[in-house]
């Protein structure tokens, strides 16, 4: 490049970086601090009150903002003096009318229960070396997912935590030490940004909710510090965790909810802006897409920009490394694609982003606009959940009680062999006979993330009981290693719910979100009494990771590479991964068998000297056992790997 085109690249860089940088509600320096709203153009006036406290109390001043000379949708003030510690809130006129106090949709620190915004020093918020934090260098095609919610994990008293259900029980060395012991390189938390439903200023009283119903964006959730009051905690100690998974070489993805909001008329959006950030429908209701009452109009372009900003502060501000879009087929696809163009910006390809393809309700925007899984092609380098292969393993979401592949039901095969190749067009993938999706919907397999059970629906465990009747102990094992397996050789993203690894279960329980303790928790104890299980998944995700012929990473390497074998018999699905000339990978011809019939069959291979690095239910890479080719044995309801 020369000079001039240089300087124009810069040129334009910086024009870019204006264009995303944040309406920043607050903005503190010890000599003043400046305050700024976003408006509709009705907007007449906008009162900024402050306070001494996070809640309670009368307001110390209250101030008249006045209409930015830059933008005339932007209401500001800076107030003389140091701020820092005050609380404060934003209330909007429109159309003769006060909207209400509220926290500002941009708020970056809140008081206990979000109520009132703070004045912070976000400096001060900083752990010890945050400067030196690095996120862990992992593509997409390396990472094996781990969805974990911050009270499931370290509630219980087997866990031995000394911050129970807190970010900071993921700092302790426990916590660390088991993730690196099961091999997983993402934790995914579910929500974790300011959510409603836990009143942080008891948490001595029993409450437990996933937290889908935000509040504040851009601010961590209260109950998950160890000081809900003072508005500097939750964020350092936000902070401090990622920090501490980063050292691990695990990256944080942050499950976020932009596709609505707890409620919508004390919400941020209504008083700052009323009835902009909601779809109506044509009747002029609320549009209920969400499921949860409300459907943010993502497709608007102050929300749309609100999105992108917000994404922007949690990649600055906390190092996030990707994020889980709640009911992403309720957002419209430019504003995914617009996201994922500032997050490359921004950090770069390495964080990965993934949504739910799917809505919750119908939404009040045509569907050929919406980032469904249909849609998944139009969103390049953006995930969906594949809810197929998750229920031609497990059963379909709607009946707890039916069964598929892992009972033994023919007829699931090529859903779950459109899952290994994740989603793509493959040569031996006939769509027709694929459970829900008609046509491939992945353009790269790391556009799919493969998965038999999340925080939704029954865990794994629960599931089996429930589908399969008189299911003994032994075939339960047998079965959860069975349908991990499925996961973690997939050439999609895998991904598994926390807990899943001692076996977990949730005593049945279809829908845990308000569930107390007892239900949701992790027992601890699980891993000694089922240590097969940990140790199966643990080497199995750590010869996922070690071997790259199970992440290829790319449409055509997986179109060239992975061959099913044509195994003539029903709940059996065969492929073979030629690994010869991968770069790092030393295992040539590796077969893969899933059997889930209750008896031993046998598949077909050329002879040749094959070393077992998977069977009956013991799963080892550095080998267990020998074979010569020819007629292979795959004993019941287990997997069989082997390679030469
Ligand atoms: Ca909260």
């Amino acid at each position: 490049m020369n000079r001039t085109a240089s300087l124009w690249a810069t040129l334009i860089a910086l024009i870019i970086s204006l264009n995303a940088m944040a309406v920043e509600q607050m903005s503190y320096t010890p000599r003043q601090t400046t305050f700024r709203c976003p408006v509709l153009p009705q907007a007449t006036a906008v009162k900024l009150r402050l306070y001494n406290q996070g809640t309670g109390g009368t307001a110390e001043q209250t101030l008249d903002m006045q209409r930015a000379t830059t933008d005339g949708d932007v209401f500001e003030l800076v107030v003389k003096g140091d701020l820092k510690g005050k609380f404060y809130t934003l209330d909007v006129q429109q159309d003769g009318k006060w909207l209400g106090e509220c926290a500002g949709i941009n708020a970056t620190a809140v008081g206990v229960n979000g109520q009132r915004a703070a004045v912070v020093n976000m400096r001060d918020t900083d752990p010890q070396g945050w400067k030196h934090d690095r996120r862990p260098n992992i593509a997409p095609q390396e990472l094996v997912l781990y969805e974990m919610h911050h009270r499931d994990f370290s509630i219980d008293a087997s866990g031995g935590f000394k911050h129970p259900g807190k970010f900071l029980a993921l700092t302790e060395p426990q916590a660390i030490a088991h993730l690196q012991q099961l091999g997983i390189n993402a934790v995914h938390i579910l929500p974790s940004f300011d959510y409603a439903s836990v009143d942080e200023a008891h948490l001595e009283r029993a409450q437990y909710n996933w937290g889908y119903d935000p509040l504040n964006y851009n601010v961590p959730e209260g109950s998950y510090s160890t000081d809900p009051f003072t508005p500097e905690v939750r964020i350092r100690e936000f902070k401090q965790m990622v920090q501490a998974l980063h050292q691990a070489g695990i990256k944080v993805i942050l499950d976020v909810v932009y596709n609505h909001t707890f409620n919508i008329d004390g919400s941020n959006f209504q008083r700052t802006c009323p009835d902009y950030f909601y779809r109506k429908t044509a009747d002029g209701h609320y549009s209920n897409g969400s499921g949860c009452g409300n459907e943010v109009a993502s497709e608007r372009p102050l929300v749309r920009q609100f999105m992108i900003e917000s994404v922007l502060h949690w990649l600055k501000e906390y190092h996030i490394d990707g994020f889980r879009f709640d009911l992403m087929g309720c957002h419209d696809i430019e504003t995914m694609n617009a996201i994922r163009q500032a997050v490359d910006r921004e950090v770069g390809r390495d964080i990965y982003i993934y949504g739910e393809g799917w809505s919750a309700g119908g939404c009040a925007l045509p569907s050929d606009q919406l980032g469904l899984k249909a849609n998944v092609k139009q969103m390049p380098r953006v995930a969906a959940f594949s809810d197929d292969i998750r229920d031609a393993l497990r059963g379909p979401w709607d009946d707890d009680r039916k069964s598929a592949f892992l009972a033994g039901k023919p007829g699931n095969e090529m859903s779950i062999m459109m899952g290994i190749v994740g989603a793509i067009e493959h040569p031996q993938v006939d769509y027709s006979k694929v459970n829900y999706s008609k046509a491939a919907w992945a353009t790269q397999p790391t556009q799919m993330i493969s998965y038999v059970s999340c925080h939704d629906d029954m865990c794994l465990v629960d599931r089996l009981r429930a589908s399969i009747p008189n299911i003994t102990d032994d075939e339960l094992i047998r079965l959860d290693l069975l349908a991990q397996t499925a996961v973690m050789t997939s050439q999609g993203v895998p991904f598994m719910l926390g807990g899943e690894e001692m076996l977990r279960n949730k005593k049945g329980v279809h829908n845990s979100y308000n569930s107390p303790d007892s239900i949701n928790h992790l027992d601890w104890n699980n891993l000694e009494r089922y240590p097969q299980v940990m140790t199966y998944y643990s080497n199995l995700i750590h010869m996922r990771r070690q071997h790259p012929l199970f992440h290829l990473g790319d449409a055509g390497e997986v179109r060239q590479r992975v061959q099913f074998l044509d195994v003539q018999q029903p709940c059996v699905v065969a492929w073979r991964i030629n690994g010869k000339g991968i770069k790092g990978e030393a295992w040539n011809d590796t077969y893969i068998v899933l059997n889930s019939n209750r008896h031993a069959v046998t598949v077909d291979v050329p002879a040749g000297d094959y070393t077992v690095v998977c069977r009956n239910i013991v799963c080892d890479q550095r080998g267990i056992a020998t074979v010569q080719g020819g007629k292979v044995s795959v004993p019941a309801q287990s997997a069989l790997i082997f390679h030469n």
